[in-house]
């Protein structure tokens, strides 16, 4: 069975790794606030105190971290996954960055005969405990198939979509598709308020139909009570579309609503709302009809 490292203990890394111990997998952990291994350590990991001590004795090394900058420093940077990696390991990077940084890692790890899968996730904190994900993968489709008992042990459904980097690709188009759709069920929850229909009865009537989609089924009923808190933050959010803009522009591929989208959700974080959840995009577009 692979020996894991794992980098990033985080809302997503805590309990994905959780579930890799779950499955009998061996692994040492690496978390840079050292005081959020301890949980990790409880369930039977090892602690390292680097990212190149947490590579070191690996085969699989995941990473799931904020940022592209962040992916590139505790994989390239000093005590970094690269100066402790054995040839013929594979890293694979879950957390939700630049498909053009993870070409760029992936070309300087493969100069070290060490493979990388770009394997970002969706299904937020809920999926990752119960170890659901929807897990989207770029890479060599051989490399694919030898970690799929580390990727199954966290995910539902493993979809491998091509070449390193097309993992990242399709994550930004998930957000693309989350976030276009929420801004649908904000503009019909307001018009419903505004028009004297309660907004409940109006997702009820249209859910089942072709109109339905989750973000109407989960987020409408919270635009309609006012209950922003999250679920998925923002802020977070935000980075995702910023990585989406930035990447459309290298292929000069317009994305007009969801930079619409982009606009309304930095009025919101103008407003302190950057710590609220998605559906808080409801009150940017309520201010505007003020
Ligand atoms: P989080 O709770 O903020 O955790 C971030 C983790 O990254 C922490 O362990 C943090 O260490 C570590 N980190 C950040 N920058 C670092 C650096 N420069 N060097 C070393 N460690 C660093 O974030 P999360 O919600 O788990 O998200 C992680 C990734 O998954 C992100 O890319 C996010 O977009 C993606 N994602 C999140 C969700 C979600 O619902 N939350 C869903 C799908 C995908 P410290 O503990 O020291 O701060």
């Amino acid at each position: 069975m692979s020996k894991i490292g794992f980098i990033g203990l985080g809302i997503m890394g805590t309990p994905m790794c959780l579930n890799l111990l779950k499955n009998g997998f061996e692994v040492t952990v690496y978390n840079r606030t050292m005081s959020k291994t301890q949980k990790l350590v409880g369930a039977g990991a090892k602690a390292a105190e680097t990212p190149t001590l947490a590579a070191a004795n690996a085969d699989i090394i995941i990473t799931i971290v904020s940022d592209s900058p962040d992916v590139e420093q505790v994989i390239l940077g000093e005590n970094g996954v690269i100066h402790g990696v054995k040839s013929g390991s594979v890293v694979i990077d879950m957390s939700t960055i630049s498909p053009a940084v993870t070409r760029k890692i992936a070309a300087v790890l493969k100069a070290k005969n060490v493979h990388m899968l770009d394997a970002p996730v969706s299904g937020g904190d809920t999926g990752a405990k119960a170890g659901t994900l929807a897990i989207m993968v770029g890479g060599d489709k051989k490399i694919v198939e030898r970690c799929l008992p580390v990727l199954n042990a966290m995910g539902k459904t493993v979809t491998h979509v091509g070449a390193n980097g097309m993992g990242q690709t399709v994550k930004l188009c998930n957000q693309i598709l989350v976030s276009i759709t929420n801004m649908a069920v904000c503009e019909a929850v307001l018009f419903a308020k505004r028009a004297g229909v309660d907004p409940k009865t109006m997702i009820e009537a249209t859910k089942n139909g072709a109109a339905g989609s989750w973000q109407l089924a989960n987020l409408g009923p919270k635009m309609a009570d006012g209950d922003f808190a999250p679920g998925f933050m923002i802020d977070l959010q935000q980075k995702d579309l910023r990585l989406a803009l930035e990447t459309a522009r290298e292929s000069l591929t317009p994305l007009p609503a969801l930079s619409l989208v982009h606009q309304l959700f930095t009025g919101c974080q103008t407003h302190g709302e950057g710590s609220e959840g998605t559906q808080a995009l409801f009150k940017s577009l309520q201010r505007l009809a003020e």
